[in-house]
């Protein structure tokens, strides 16, 4: 493996392997070192159409030889068709377009608190949000993730955020106050370790938010964009929310983010009081139209769909074989979970033994979540050698399981 030499000059906030990488076609890298590596962790559910993608590259060349950047003073042509794009895919009208997860959450959360002000309810501001969740890194984010390991040092817990349970509605519906705007979740939580919300759950809530007038909020930064075999994962359970927020596989790796909402959860938005410099511009919306290109490709999703089946049919027979390293297979099309017996960031390392990249998650799971684009053989070839990850960890000298 590579090693990286002189001091770093980075903040020290990322635990980093000891690999870096060069060069990546579709599922597979190539580090420094000229080792070849298997990507079932697509930077985080980034890569959704692999690595170098030929349309991807063509896009980059096309559009970054020709305009980057005007700001949002001007009309930017890309970014209206990406938006109307967005909208006719899904239950969108508008499309507000920003840079990262948290930018979109942050988004997402003031449109609620302004429809709800602008309808007369200033005092609904406050946000319901789920234990587990996982929104984001800004000040407001951390505060409805609410995990205190993110919040920790940061001084005051921005305030406006409720804390309950996944799952029980009662819980839910005690929760609702007079000042609350929004429901903000998760349809599969992803950073918590892969916890799928139960349809029926989500239809509560969307009964709910009817019945007492507040916004849904679905955070799908990284379920979206095919990576449950669907658009968007709300597909599943037929709940529409009424704003949307989209990022990790939207620019298949160039950093974007959009906040989706219907034309009424919207209202509040008016000129001048939301923006951003970065977001929406015409570089970025060149290239989310390019993934757009491959992921709404007719027969695209059904491909993810079937390949998900697969990879999990195959997750589980390698549960079968490692039941004392592999508890659950858990998840939707190409957003898979394995539950372990062993600590994620224990089991990472052992696949990383095997070139092969996964990624760990809370509650003791560790994410494959491959590029949209792998193949049947590449699902083989990946499940081959967590079979032998498992193996190395079985090998090992008994440790404290859970
Ligand atoms: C990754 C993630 C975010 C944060 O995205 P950033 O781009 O890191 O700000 C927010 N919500 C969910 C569900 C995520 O998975």
């Amino acid at each position: 493996m590579d090693s990286v030499q002189a001091p770093s000059a980075i903040v020290p906030t990322y635990a980093r392997a000891n690999v870096a990488f060069d060069r990546g076609e579709g599922c597979w890298l190539v580090s420094t070192a000229g080792e070849r590596y298997l990507d079932f962790g697509a930077g985080i559910a980034v890569t959704s159409v692999g690595h170098a993608h030929p349309h991807m590259v063509e896009t980059l060349i096309r559009q970054g030889s020709k305009l980057w950047h005007v700001s949002n003073l001007y009309q930017t042509p890309e970014g209206e068709r990406f938006a109307r794009r967005l909208a006719d895919a899904t239950f969108a009208d508008l499309v507000f377009f920003t840079n990262s997860g948290a930018e979109a959450n942050e988004a997402a959360i003031k449109m609620a608190r302004r429809r709800q002000w602008i309808d007369g309810h200033p005092e609904r501001y406050r946000v319901l949000t789920f234990e587990g969740a996982f929104h984001g890194r800004t000040l407001a984010t951390i505060a409805a993730g609410g995990q205190k390991k993110y919040l920790e040092g940061f001084g005051p817990k921005v305030e406006g955020f409720d804390q309950i349970p996944a799952g029980d509605l009662e819980a839910v519906e005690a929760a609702v106050g007079p000042e609350t705007a929004a429901i903000m979740i998760e349809p599969i939580q992803g950073e918590g370790g892969v916890r799928v919300i139960a349809p029926a759950f989500l239809r509560g809530l969307r009964a709910l938010c009817d019945r007492r007038g507040l916004l849904l909020i679905f955070d799908e930064v990284q379920t979206g964009v095919g990576r449950t075999g669907r658009f968007f994962a709300y597909e599943h359970s037929g709940v529409q929310p009424d704003i949307l927020t989209s990022a990790k596989g939207l620019g298949g790796g160039f950093p974007m983010s959009a906040c989706l909402a219907t034309a009424d959860a919207a209202r509040g938005l008016t000129a001048g009081v939301h923006g951003t410099t970065f977001g929406g511009n015409a570089l970025a919306m060149a290239i989310g139209n390019a993934t757009l290109d491959i992921v709404l490709a007719p027969g695209f999703l059904d491909r993810v769909a079937g390949l998900g089946l697969l990879l999990r049919q195959r997750l589980a027979e390698l549960k079968d074989r490692h039941p004392g390293i592999v508890d659950e297979v858990r998840g939707e099309g190409l957003m898979v979970g394995l539950k372990l017996h062993v600590p994620p960031g224990d089991f990472a390392a052992a696949a990383l033994a095997q070139k092969l990249l996964v990624i760990p998650a809370g509650d003791n799971v560790v994410r494959i979540i491959p590029p949209l684009v792998v193949n049947e053989e590449e699902i083989a070839e990946g499940v081959r050698r967590l079979g032998a990850a498992c193996a190395a960890l079985e090998r090992r000298p008994a440790v404290a399981v859970e």
